[in-house]
């Protein structure tokens, strides 16, 4: 079950990869606004860097290279946090409060209640929390403070060319239907709050089509994780029945005889 999530009152961004250019104002933009350290990167032979998100680095352009006899062509995707509408990260934290959804619908954390079991990573399934030096979890948090104050996500004011753009979701959607845009996670996960409009399949894109919360999660969380917390509470009672019913422990007589005899 997704958790609860106000459909109409949901922001969230498009990201238009007709529109991106492959700049990555949008990456600087985000370690502006979130203060986030430069990452020590090396030259690999592409034009794409970092190669992968860090913890601080909560949106990265993904370089899509074609090579053809006559030129390489790029195709860029910002890759960063969904904001799922069925959040797998939500959905399996056991810590209350470190993961939760905000009334805007945006997936955000409280470092404060992270207990840094990770449980978030293996149940994403898009691979975007990291965790930094002190082992907190990490990621896009839609810009939740600016979004309070009635701004604009860094990124997306960033953004030159508005291949980001930033509104109510619904809305966002409806444009880029009328547009005859091929829309990628409209649906799925009762709805991304970051919905691609691609221009070709999203394997091209290194996205998952049909993307879902891998099922072991559902099995620990509804299944094995219950049935642990029951077995707990089974052992409790079991004891205190015998405690109740046949009294304390009592120190065995051979070995009161033993010590006796060794007097
Ligand atoms: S993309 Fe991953 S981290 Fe972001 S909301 Fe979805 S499950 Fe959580
Ligand atoms: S919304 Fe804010 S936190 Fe998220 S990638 Fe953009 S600038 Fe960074
Ligand atoms: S700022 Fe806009 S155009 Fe530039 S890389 Fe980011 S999404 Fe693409």
């Amino acid at each position: 079950m997704a958790d609860t999530i106000n459909q109409a009152a949901r922001k969230g961004i498009l990201v238009d990869t007709a529109r991106c250019i492959g700049c990555r104002s949008c990456q600087v933009a985000c370690k502006q606004w979130n203060k986030l350290d430069a990452d020590k990167t090396v030259n690999q032979g592409t034009f794409e860097n970092p190669r992968d998100l860090t913890s601080a680095l909560y949106n990265r352009i993904r370089f899509v290279e074609k090579e053809t006899p006559e030129a390489v062509t790029w195709r860029f995707l910002n890759e960063r946090c969904m904001q799922c509408g069925d959040a797998g990260c939500i959905k399996v934290c056991p810590s209350p409060g470190a993961l939760y959804r905000t009334k805007d619908g945006i997936v955000a954390y409280n470092k404060e209640k992270c207990i840094s079991c990770k449980y978030c990573v293996s149940a994403c399934p898009f691979n975007i929390p990291r965790y930094d030096a002190n082992d907190k979890v990490s990621k896009c948090n839609l810009c939740q403070s600016r979004i309070d104050g009635g701004m604009t996500p860094a990124c997306a004011k960033a953004c030159p060319t508005e291949a980001l753009k930033f509104g109510k979701r619904n809305d966002l959607i409806a444009r880029a239907k009328a547009a005859k845009k091929e829309i990628y996670g409209e649906n799925v996960l009762n709805g991304l709050g970051v919905a691609y409009a691609l221009e070709g399949p999203p394997e091209q894109y290194g996205l998952p089509p049909n993307p879902s919360i891998p099922l072991s999660i559902f099995l620990w969380k509804d299944v094995i994780k219950p049935l642990g917390i029951l077995g707990f509470w089974g052992s409790i009672g079991a004891m205190m029945l015998h405690y109740v019913t046949i009294g304390p422990k009592k120190v065995d007589d051979d070995l009161n005889n033993k010590e006796g005899g060794n007097e």
